[in-house]
């Protein structure tokens, strides 16, 4: 039968991996913590399970975890949304795009993605029958060219999504630039997705913009967030969207068919250990101190950081260290040098190369000290 997605294979995340389980190397390209979380979870989650949380919660997700994400963003970004009918939680980040676009996407309606892009977008908008239109960001500094995206806006474009912190630039949004979208946005349409998986991961003290404080991208914006990048437990696959009313009752149209719910035990720990923030307020220091470990480990290698603000990775620039392009320098790096990348080029349609590879510094301190060394060898 005709394969829905003909030109997708496997994740580049999977597929690196894997090499790095065969090759005995360093793993920094999937991103994901290669430490515990912490044990009060654990025991939040045990807890809920001994207490017996363990049949279906209400398909929009566990009242109080609901009830604690629009605490949250009402705290850090002034907007109050209201718990029960404008948050929903769901299986991860991956899912809750999934079900806003299909809950949005008509066929033919056009997705405007700003490459580079995390990698789920444009399979989700083509099987959602949707057409994926690539806008780039500025090559170099990774900013968002207003221009560009105005010009690829026509009354065929039912969805925008932006990321900040982004993955893989790690660059931010700045509150001009979400003014900016505001402006671009108001005469139109367009409904928003923010993927903002990575709030909070921002340095140098610097602010997460949340499509939250600006009310007219909120208006027609679903805002995702993920507990597995907060709390160090990707493997968990629990995730948040606040959406405004209208925009909530279609998405749970579609999430009641999708996964109808999430894992109770888990949104109820999570509930619980919500109400202590300093978890999530102390998320920019940690990762600070990891960064700043790994590109201190860095200096005296040829590769060419690129700054990072925000999000736990840090990309290269490699055009220094090798002459090969990045997706092979990748495959090269991993069996040679022992230490897992990702080429920026596995997040663009065109495969498009600028010589730069991404690591994720979410690891032990030792693990970075490693890896650091070994990539001094180049
Ligand atoms: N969006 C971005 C930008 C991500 O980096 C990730 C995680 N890799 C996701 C979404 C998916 O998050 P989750 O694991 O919660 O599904
Ligand atoms: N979001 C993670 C990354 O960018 C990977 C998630 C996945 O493996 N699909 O590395």
């Amino acid at each position: 039968f005709p394969s829905k997605l003909p030109h997708v294979g496997t994740t580049i995340f999977t597929v690196m991996s894997a090499l790095a389980a065969e090759h005995q190397a360093v793993n920094l390209g999937q991103g994901f913590p290669d430490f515990g979380c912490d044990p009060r979870l654990l025991d939040a989650v045990n807890n809920a399970m001994r207490a017996g949380h363990n049949q279906y919660p209400p398909m929009s997700g566990w009242p109080a975890l609901r009830e604690a994400v629009a605490a949250k963003i009402a705290a850090l970004h002034g907007r109050r949304y209201d718990a029960n009918a404008e948050v929903t939680i769901t299986a991860g980040a991956t899912q809750a795009i999934l079900t806003a676009i299909l809950a949005t996407v008509q066929a033919g309606d056009e997705v405007i993605v700003l490459d580079p892009c995390y990698d789920s977008y444009v399979p989700n908008i083509e099987l959602a029958g949707g057409v994926a239109v690539r806008v780039p960001l500025t090559p170099g500094t990774f900013r968002p060219d207003f221009a560009r995206i105005s010009a690829a806006i026509t009354p065929r474009t039912r969805l925008l999504i932006i990321n900040s912190p982004h993955n893989p630039s790690a660059t931010i949004w700045s509150d001009a630039e979400m003014r900016q979208l505001e402006e671009l946005l108001a005469p139109t349409n367009v409904l928003l997705i923010s993927d903002e998986v990575y709030e909070h991961m921002v340095f140098d003290g610097g602010q997460h913009q949340s499509a939250a404080r600006f009310a007219g991208l909120a208006d027609r914006a679903f805002i995702v967030s993920s507990f597995g990048k907060t709390y160090h437990v990707t493997g968990w696959k629990v995730g948040t969207v606040a959406a405004p009313a209208a925009l909530t009752a279609e998405f749970r149209k579609v999430h009641q068919f999708n996964v109808f719910t999430v894992n109770t035990p888990m949104q109820a720990g999570l509930a619980q250990y919500m109400q202590d923030p300093a978890p999530y307020m102390d998320l920019p220091a940690f990762y600070q101190a990891k960064r700043d470990l790994f590109m201190r480990g860095l200096q005296g290698s040829r590769l060419k950081l690129l700054p990072t603000a925000g999000t736990y990775f840090l990309c290269a620039d490699i055009s220094s260290v090798s002459d090969l392009n990045e997706a092979e320098f990748c495959q090269w790096l991993v069996k040679e040098i022992g230490v897992a990348a990702i080429p920026l080029s596995a997040f663009y349609g065109n495969g498009f190369d600028q010589r730069v590879v991404r690591f994720c510094f979410a690891k032990k301190d030792e693990t970075l000290v490693e890896a650091a060394a070994r990539l001094r060898r180049l």
